[in-house]
């Protein structure tokens, strides 16, 4: 397997990619960029980004455009992503961020786009159990704990429920997500670049359903090895 790619995987929130992004960006040696995780660690640092956003998160709300394509472009402007490509979760979310991404990326579009479906019931669920570490954001839920007392396997940091894991909070991210991102579906229709994947079942196999697709469009003419623009 010859290292980097270019992916997005887009769901709803609890659809599971934050856990699959991890598993991609591990199997194909790409940066795994959350936006939500880049926020959220802004704010625990208190940094001026933080205080920007916070009040955007804890209601749910989108942060604003000019906000989010400043922290991106500094993040896509990095010698890993430029040279191995990456994973991205939780962005583009609104037709604007993904014509913008498409001009920054641009002559080399992204190789695949993947919807991760799963039925809002199911998200539902995920979501009023999930828990999350503070410090490396790896999910766990409370059917599935750490090994000890809510502190993280892989880091040891703390592991809690998120503030926007809120009835409220969820509630608003899921209708904004069919307003705003949900038409993003049809635009990378458009452009060739979606497939659609079931995110339902045990993880490990909605691994090697991802792995298959990417697999398949790396064969049929995605880029391979470096993306130096
Ligand atoms: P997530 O972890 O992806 O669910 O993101 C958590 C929160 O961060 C969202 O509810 C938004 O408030 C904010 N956020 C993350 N990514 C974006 C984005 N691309 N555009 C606007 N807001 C975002």
């Amino acid at each position: 397997m010859v290292p980097g790619s270019r992916l997005i995987l887009l769901g709803k929130q609890g659809a599971g990619k934050g856990t699959q992004c991890t598993r991609l960006s591990r199997h194909y040696v790409v940066p795994h960029i959350s936006t939500g995780d880049m926020f959220r660690a802004a704010i625990k640092s208190r940094s001026e980004l933080g205080n920007r956003v916070k009040q955007y998160i804890g209601g749910g709300e989108l942060i604003p455009y000019e906000i989010v394509m400043e922290a991106v472009v500094e993040r896509l402007d990095q010698d890993d992503t430029k040279a191995r490509g990456f994973v991205l979760d939780g962005f583009p979310r609104t037709v604007h961020q993904a014509e913008t991404l498409a001009d920054i990326l641009d002559p080399v579009p992204v190789d695949l786009v993947i919807d991760l479906e799963v039925p809002t019931q199911v998200v539902l669920k995920r979501l009023a159990a999930r828990r999350v570490c503070t410090d490396c954001g790896a999910n766990y839920s409370t059917d599935v704990p750490p090994k000890f007392d809510w502190t993280c396997d892989n880091c040891g940091g703390e592991v809690i429920q998120r503030d926007d894991d809120t009835q409220a909070a969820i509630q608003r991210r899921l209708d904004l997500y069919e307003r705003r991102t949900a038409p993003l579906i049809a635009w990378y229709q458009e452009r060739d670049r979606l497939v659609k994947i079931s995110g339902r079942g045990d993880p490990d196999k909605v691994t090697d359903r991802l792995i298959e697709v990417i697999d398949k469009r790396r064969a049929a003419g995605g880029r391979h090895g470096g993306y130096r623009r």
